[in-house]
């Protein structure tokens, strides 16, 4: 990971202090004693730096916890959730969203602006204008999702390519940072979507997953060993090509018979026979029962299970979840995922794959977004 040029209203935080920070982060309010444990650290040590960190106004003691439900209380340490805010962005073909939150990833803003121009520039500035009128002025970083690859380089996160955009090679960490005077990073927007679920959205308890995002597009991020794994090239978990049989739609690559031909959100508009942008159309249709519509969204239950075998066989995660604007298949043809994760892993029982459906909005890809660029603060 990069470094992000200091925020002028983010403290100097020494590496010990941050280590705190993310972990209070992270894990919540802990109690002090099982922080020096997770840290190596002395009592005295820690002391010390909890001292400085409740002086810079990041951190507070919260009232004392039971440690374990025996045993004396424990002091516990908590963030300030008011400390600091960030920004998240994510872009669509056609849509800025923005989320202002919390240290907890808590929505404090937010706004969704039509892209008028996609050319870069613009892009950066209607950026830069939309955080500014928010009106928080203690934001001190900002993250921006995007459907692509995103390279991390000495100059900052760079947006390689997106085929939403038609953007290539673009600095754009660089370009929002210097409209902003902010520190700023680009994150996948599914990567985002699953570090944020990572975080904030479980209770911890899952040290490895598969988040899939299914809406325009499909595309997953993958958490190993309680960490996100954006890969060597930034291209991890990019799965749906994979060949299914079958006829949809054509995808980029000119396939008929993969993943992408009939699990996004387009490839069902189309094999349901409606037009563009009518989604809700197909959804209304298939649950009345109309043959074409049902069977799309048949279609897509099988692609979708089809690619969640394809994660569960390279990963063997302890849970898969599956969100986005895109996931009606799971009531429409439940049986449909099950039958061809059956078809389709490698060994192993379904019965042994834990897949989710969190709760999803549109937001949460902003919001994810914002995380990514906490996670950057506090962890370069
Ligand atoms: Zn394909």
């Amino acid at each position: 990971m990069h470094t992000m040029t200091p925020s002028s209203r983010w403290p100097a935080v020494p590496d010990t202090e941050r280590r705190v920070l993310l972990e209070l982060l992270v894990h919540g309010a802990l109690p002090r004693v099982r922080i020096a444990e997770r840290l190596s650290l002395s009592r005295t040590s820690l002391s010390r730096i909890a001292r400085g960190l409740i002086e810079a106004g990041l951190i507070a003691e919260g009232e004392s916890v039971p440690l374990g439900g025996r045993g004396r209380p424990a002091e516990s340490l908590h963030l300030r959730h008011d400390a600091a805010h960030f920004a998240g962005v994510k872009l669509t073909a056609e849509t800025m969203y923005l989320e202002v939150t919390d240290l907890r990833a808590q929505p404090v803003a937010e706004v969704a602006v039509p892209l008028r121009s996609r050319e870069v520039p613009d892009v950066v500035t209607l950026i830069a204008d939309s955080i500014r009128q928010t009106g928080v002025s203690d934001v001190v970083g900002i993250g921006i999702a995007v459907a692509g690859d995103v390279r991390s380089t000495a100059e900052g996160t760079v947006l390689r390519h997106s085929n939403f955009l038609g953007w290539d090679a673009v600095p754009l960490s660089g370009l929002v940072s210097e409209a902003t005077g902010m520190p700023a990073t680009v994150v996948n927007d599914v990567h985002a979507l699953a570090g944020a679920h990572h975080w904030f959205g479980t209770d911890g308890s899952h040290r490895s997953m598969v988040v899939f995002g299914v809406g325009a597009g499909i595309g997953s991020g993958v958490v190993i060993d309680g960490m996100l794994h954006p890969g060597a090239h930034g291209r991890a978990g990019r799965v749906g090509h994979t060949r299914i049989g079958g006829q949809g739609r054509r995808c980029e690559n000119g396939h008929l018979d993969c993943v992408h031909s009939f699990v996004t959100i387009p490839a069902t508009e189309h094999n349901a026979g409606v037009g563009r942008g009518e989604y809700a159309l197909a959804l209304e249709r298939a649950r009345a029962g109309e043959e074409t519509a049902v069977r799309a969204f048949q279609d897509a239950a099988r692609a979708l299970g089809a690619v969640v075998a394809d994660a569960v066989n390279a990963f063997d995660p302890e849970a898969v979840a599956v969100m986005g604007e895109g996931v009606d298949m799971l009531d429409l043809a439940p049986g449909h995922v099950h039958q061809a994760m059956a078809e389709f892993l490698e060994q192993g029982d379904v019965e042994d794959v834990l897949v989710q459906r969190p709760l999803f909005t549109f937001g949460l890809y902003a919001r994810g977004a914002a995380v990514a660029a906490m996670r950057e603060l506090l962890s370069s």
